[in-house]
């Protein structure tokens, strides 16, 4: 047999789970509804706090079980002048006014749980709220907004009511079995308690309501002696008022046969009776909850991604696999799985044979630079043949220009890739968690590519130089030799700076530097495919795991900080899903006893 209290603390629990992330039911299904729970409802002065006091704090009513707003709440109504709108007004909070409902709920939890803290449940000092309106006689808005609160607790067919009524009313006139004859007209669960018998007139009695006469219920009336104003003002403790009420009921000449029915003690263990029937009952609903509920936090802790384990191995393991998918995203990149590695192709098509077109070898190669550079070359003695030095210099002037474009295509590589990094990151599901190790990555791959840019730039230079550094011997060898200057000895050496000549120069020139401009368009995105592309698809973040490698523990948990927000979050589902486990397992060793 489950004992009581286990059954109890079963529900605490799974209350708590649901307190956890506040999810206190709203749609149908949640557990938070299917769970039994206990609002105290009755006018001012009633005895709520009072009944409350001396049954919470002992284990028999489950904490939080949606009593009513969790602290009493006291309400007082004001009638303004004038056109002034309704609003409310705290006591806690003087002068500031709320002037809608959504704000005073608020307001309502917020300062419960500032006093309660979020896992403590009720707490009996109360919360004092005033409303001020300019209508009379008919229902303010906002006190109709607060007893449909109340009343969306006590609707729940879960719900049991404590209902507190002062014996020295009439009891036609109680709010509490007003509300309960509203949401609970048969009394099932409806547990009337009378308040304040001591304080009834000389020869009258309360007979007649405590035994069901006056309004009928499923479950006995209980009558109750709290602490009266004088008692706590002398601070009577609660042992001392439990034995004042027991000697009340049994010393009393009108309730004497009811006395082991009377008091709060009596209220506390019916309550409690009545409470394990009804868990009881709902134990297979709950299981069922429980086991749907265990699902979907699963599910949702798989979506957001399990947390880490807190040793350095797994922090590291977990920080190269999601090295290895974010290498894996960028790789399909350039090969073509995903768009952007075209670019690269795009820069070696267009944008370097433009780059080359573009050169400015016309003006360089003009009969008058021509003729300038070959008369330098030349210096006092004017050549004899052909204008070795000449040619050397024309040829090495203009080769020089090809540093630009490669320079230039280098770079534009260089962003293509750059990019594809920064597309990557973001495309890497797995990172999408850990911005800080998203920033990591990006600096070591960028730092890399920066690397590999340097070589590339180095490598592309390089091919510019040796192409000036040593000629094709072949191509002059080939070109169609000069018209025969001894056939025509009349005028030798005009000819030698003559236009024709230098003319000839220029476009031998050309031709060259248009042969070397061929092989340049080759060779150069060879050279920056080998040393940024296959780089980059090879060894991108080698010098980060090497790095990576030799942190420490403290270094690894840093990169593998999350954003605030989702880790909380995680946290918050993976408790929750904690106590929706231990609750299960509870019920699995206490329910079928
Ligand atoms: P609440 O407004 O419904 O929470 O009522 P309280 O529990 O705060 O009680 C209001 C006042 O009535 C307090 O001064 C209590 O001491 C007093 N009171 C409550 N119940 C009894 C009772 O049974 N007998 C006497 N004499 N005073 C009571
Ligand atoms: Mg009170």
């Amino acid at each position: 047999m489950a004992t009581m209290e286990s059954l109890i603390g079963l529900v605490n629990r799974i209350q708590r789970a649901c307190t956890v992330l506040g999810d206190h039911g709203g749609e149908g299904g949640s557990l938070w509804e299917a769970l039994p729970s206990v609002a105290v409802v009755g006018g001012q002065s009633s005895g709520k706090s009072s009944v409350l006091e001396s049954i919470v704090g002992r284990d028999f009513l489950p904490r939080g079980s949606g009593i009513v707003t969790r602290r009493p709440l006291v309400l007082q109504l004001h009638k303004t002048e004038g056109g002034q709108a309704e609003y409310g007004e705290f006591l806690h909070a003087p002068r500031k006014k709320f002037a809608d409902f959504a704000a005073i709920r608020k307001e309502i939890q917020d300062e419960t749980d500032r006093l309660t803290g979020k896992t403590k449940h009720i707490s009996n000092i109360p919360i004092h709220l005033s409303v001020y309106s300019p209508h009379e006689g008919q229902p303010d808005s906002i006190v109709e907004d607060i007893e449909n609160m109340v009343r969306s607790y006590v609707e729940k067919p879960n719900c049991i009511i404590l209902a507190i009524s002062p014996a020295n009313q009439d009891i036609a006139t109680s709010d509490a079995i007003k509300i309960a004859r509203e949401v609970d007209p048969s009394g099932e669960r409806t547990f009337g308690v009378l308040t304040k018998l001591d304080l009834m007139d000389q020869g009258t009695n309360a007979l007649d309501v405590l035994e069901g006469r006056s309004y009928r219920l499923q479950h006995p009336w209980v009558g109750i002696v709290n602490r009266s104003q004088a008692d706590i003002n002398k601070n009577v403790d609660m042992i001392a008022a439990r034995r004042k009420e027991q000697e009340y009921f049994a010393t009393s000449p009108d309730y004497g046969h009811l006395a082991h029915k009377m008091g709060s003690e009596y209220l506390a263990k019916l309550l409690s009776k009545h409470l394990e029937s009804v868990i009881r009952a709902r134990i297979p609903s709950i299981i069922a909850l429980i086991n749907k509920t265990i699902a979907e936090l699963e599910a949702e802790l798989d979506r957001l991604g399990r947390p880490i384990g807190s040793d350095a191995g797994a922090q590291l393991y977990t920080i190269l696999e999601m090295c290895r998918a974010f290498d894996r995203v960028f790789k399909e990149h350039l090969d073509g799985g995903r768009p952007g590695g075209d670019r690269i192709y795009g820069v070696f098509d267009n944008q370097l044979p433009a780059a080359l077109k573009k050169l400015p070898f016309d003006r360089h190669l003009s009969l008058q630079n021509v003729r300038k550079v070959i008369s330098e070359a030349d210096g006092y003695q004017p050549h004899l043949i052909a204008p070795e030095q000449g040619y050397r210099r024309l040829i090495d002037s203009s080769l020089s220009y090809f540093k630009g474009p490669a320079d230039a295509s280098v770079d534009a590589v260089h962003f293509v890739l750059k990019e594809l990094v920064r597309k990557s990151i973001a495309e890497t599901e797995e990172l999408k968690r850990f911005p800080t190790l998203q920033s990591d990555i990006a600096a070591a791959a960028n730092e890399a590519l920066e690397r590999f840019r340097e070589d590339s730039r180095k490598t592309v230079l390089r091919l510019v130089e040796m192409e000036s550094s040593y000629l094709t011997v072949e191509f002059f060898r080939k070109l169609p030799q000069e018209p025969d200057k001894g056939s025509n000895s009349s005028a030798p050496t005009v000819d030698r700076y003559g236009e024709n000549h230098l003319r000839r120069i220029g476009s031998n020139v050309s031709a060259y530097v248009g042969m070397v401009c061929d092989i340049l368009k080759n060779s150069i995105p060879k050279a920056i495919v080998y040393c940024q592309v296959r780089e980059a698809k090879r060894s991108l973040l080698n010098f980060f795991y090497a790095q990576v490698g030799s942190r420490e523990k403290k270094q690894l948990s840093g990169m593998l900080d999350e954003d605030p927000g989702l880790m909380e979050k995680r946290e918050a589902i993976a408790k929750r899903l904690e106590l929706y486990k231990s609750a299960r397992d509870e019920i699995d060793s206490v329910a079928w006893k």
